[in-house]
């Protein structure tokens, strides 16, 4: 940032106030640019030239033109020196002016200064200049100058030369705004997604859709243009499909007759094999009624892909390619293949099927180490069949952790699992006073010192039970510790860091939550078996593997697929006898099945969470232009909404309204109010 602002030809020239935003311009549009560059090119201040080359389209060669068709001959953010003298007409939104002297030019580019004329022969031109308010859009023509020496700003990409300006043209004016359009200005949520169009101007916002599009540009690239996919849409109007999650229901004009919005375009997908397309992939909006959270939309985008003649690893070699394809430049690049754990692997050692595997505190099994333990809940655990003793440790934890962490840990374990956890100090100096500790002999101590590789300051939490259950509360416990342990300064999880992980080897089949006798898909019902698995379809189904994959990245599931069922009978068998699944639904997909399927697989990655992690969001609304709120509402729009009911006629539905429901009837009419 310039120290001092004189100049000997206007007089008063002053410091930037921080509120300028050319900090977090200038890093902003440095991402961006290295966003933008070509798998060779890593730049921070691009010149126009250095810019232009690194917005090269890889496989197209060309350069894109931002000012091509349009009123402008530059953007704001692209001038430098090698512009100087060149007459500019330049289009932004006015960042803020100082002194009535400059004014501060934004685009989707970057920042630009314009010296305001002061000349009495530009009255006009100042007055345009000096009464539009923040925000209002100018359009200004003038000459690329440099700032007098000592007066750059070298925080700025355009820190070197300011604009010149002889004309100007206010194209609209901005009324009061709901809040000040820059990123430091702290908002709620609601207010952001209630006026999302002014959000988007942030600069966060544009680099995260601007990220987000060119990562799938590169996808395109890669799938269509250097591996032969066709990109094929699907229909959005569809019925229900057995199984899976929550859809949608879109009324049709026959009675008693309902689309449903797809939750994913699996079945088209696999009957475009069926149709010889061979390779299929669609950036396809998916819907389900399942309400937000962080990482979850109702509506949400996948990159989806299936194959004729491929087999699991076919799928995974072609995503990894993928994935560093079109990995953004200013990331460290990703190694391939992408290591692999199976299901149960994953559970036994973080204790889920999504492990963050970016730190290890992995999950021990120490039943050998107490099976002659007089401690009583131990020996109560071992004595039962499934009865195992497991822990983790956590490094430092004596250290980080204070004694009402640890008392938090345990009732979070017992209130959220039934499950009891205890901490116990093998190595530590300090006396904690564990509740077990007098109770451990000493060679159990020095035998879990050296399975667990315990160290001074170590602390471990214990836990005893029926394996998936110790495992589950643990794996949970894992990333409780983690959280606490980087609140308290730890670094634990690198940010720069993107673990990828693939999961093998799924369960065909998981017990139904609502009624643990009967069997769900643990994918979907189109998932194969595992070959080595088949015979046990038929005796014991809930031993079945199957050829189901999941990709994960820094413990968030971000892709799965499988290999299909291509036997309509073995599909048949699936559906209505374990699956006890109503056949007529789904009878053109096993009619398609018997008329020549190729064996095929896929796989759908969650473009969202996807470009979330990517640009380190804190949720995939903000990687989403237009996204839902918590409760699945358009704070903007206010959708849903309601319809009078002579609109509903023509679909043959009437309302029926809830008994408390008379204040939601009367405001048919009234004005919006947004959810806070
Ligand atoms: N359609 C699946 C899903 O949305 C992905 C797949 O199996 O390809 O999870």
């Amino acid at each position: 940032m310039r120290s001092a602002w004189i100049s000997a030809k206007l007089g008063i020239r002053e410091r930037l106030s921080p509120s300028c935003g050319s900090n977090m311009l200038s890093c902003w549009l440095s991402r961006l640019c290295r966003g933008f560059s070509t798998p060779t090119g890593r730049i921070t201040h691009p010149s126009r030239d250095s810019l232009s080359r690194t917005l090269v389209l890889s496989s197209q060669g060309r350069i894109p033109e931002f000012s091509s068709f349009v009123a402008r001959t530059n953007t704001c953010g692209e001038l430098r020196s090698s512009h100087l003298g060149q007459e500019v007409t330049l289009c932004g939104w006015i960042q803020y002016r100082r002194q009535n002297i400059f004014l501060v030019l934004r685009d989707f580019h970057g920042l630009v200064q314009v010296v305001i004329p002061q000349e009495e022969s530009a009255a006009a031109v100042r007055k345009i200049l000096c009464e539009a308010p923040v925000e209002s859009v100018v359009q200004v023509s003038g000459t690329v100058i440099s700032r007098p020496p000592g007066q750059e700003n070298p925080k700025m990409p355009t820190g070197e030369i300011e604009i010149k300006v002889k004309t100007a043209e206010l194209l609209n004016s901005c009324k009061k705004l709901p809040f000040e359009v820059k990123d430091f200005v702290k908002k709620t949520e609601a207010l952001r997604l209630q006026y999302r169009y002014l959000d988007l101007r942030s600069f966060q916002m544009q680099y995260n859709l601007r990220l987000r599009s060119q990562m799938v540009m590169k996808m395109r690239e890669y799938l269509c243009n250097l591996h032969g996919f066709v990109d094929i849409e699907t229909p959005t109007l569809f019925k229900r499909t057995p199984g899976g999650a929550k859809e949608f229901v879109i009324p049709s004009r026959e009675p008693g007759k309902f689309y449903c919005l797809p939750q994913s375009p699996q079945q088209f997908k696999q009957l475009l094999m069926v149709g010889g397309l061979d390779r299929y992939f669609q950036v396809a909006r998916c819907y389900r009624d399942e309400g937000s959270r962080p990482d979850r939309q109702p509506e949400f985008t996948q990159i989806d892909i299936e194959m004729s003649f491929v087999d699991q690893t076919g799928i995974q070699r072609l995503i990894e390619g993928l994935l560093q394809y079109s990995w953004p430049n200013d990331k460290d690049p990703l190694v391939v293949p992408f290591p692999s754990l199976t299901f149960a692997e994953a559970l036994a050692s973080y204790g889920t099927d999504k492990p963050d595997t970016r730190f290890g505190m992995k999950i021990i099994d120490i039943s050998d180490v107490f099976r002659n333990t007089e401690v009583g809940f131990l020996q109560d655990a071992l004595s039962k069949p499934q009865g195992t003793i497991k822990a983790i440790c956590i490094s430092e934890g004596t250290k980080y952790l204070k004694r009402k962490d640890l008392e938090s840990i345990r009732k979070f374990a017992a209130d959220h699992f039934n499950q009891e956890v205890l901490p116990v100090f093998p190595k530590a100096s300090r006396n904690w006073n564990s509740p077990v500790a007098q109770s451990i002999l000493e060679e159990q101590g020095s035998e879990l010192i050296r399975l667990m590789e315990i160290r001074e300051d170590d602390v471990v939490l214990l836990t005893a039970g029926e394996h998936k259950k110790a495992c589950s509360v643990l794996g949970k416990l894992r990333l409780e510790c983690a959280d606490l342990l980087e609140a308290r300064g730890l670094v634990l999880r690198d940010p720069a860091l993107f673990s990828f992980l693939w999961v093998v080897d799924f369960p065909l089949f998981l017990p139904k939550e609502e009624n643990p006798g009967e069997l769900e898909s643990a994918h979907h019902p189109f998932t194969a078996p595992h070959p080595s698995d088949i015979q046990l379809l038929y005796t014991e189904p809930e031993k079945v593997r199957s050829l189901h994959y999941d990709l994960v990245l820094n413990g968030s599931e971000i892709g799965g697929g499988s290999i299909r069922i291509h036997d309509a009978e073995l599909q048949r068998y699936i559906l209505a006898t374990l699956l006890k699944e109503d056949v007529k639904l789904l009878s053109h997909l096993l009619q398609a099945l018997d008329f020549g399927a190729p064996p095929h697989g896929g796989i759908a990655l969650g473009l969202d969470r996807l470009i979330c992690l990517v640009t380190g969001a804190p949720s995939i609304r903000d990687v989403i232009a237009f996204p839902k709120s918590f409760r699945g509402h358009d704070l903007m729009s206010n959708a849903p909404d309601s319809l009078p009911p002579e609109e509903l006629k023509p679909y043959h539905i009437q309302v029926s309204w809830p008994a408390d429901s008379e204040a939601e009837k009367s405001s048919l009419n009234q004005p919006y109010c947004p959810e806070s």
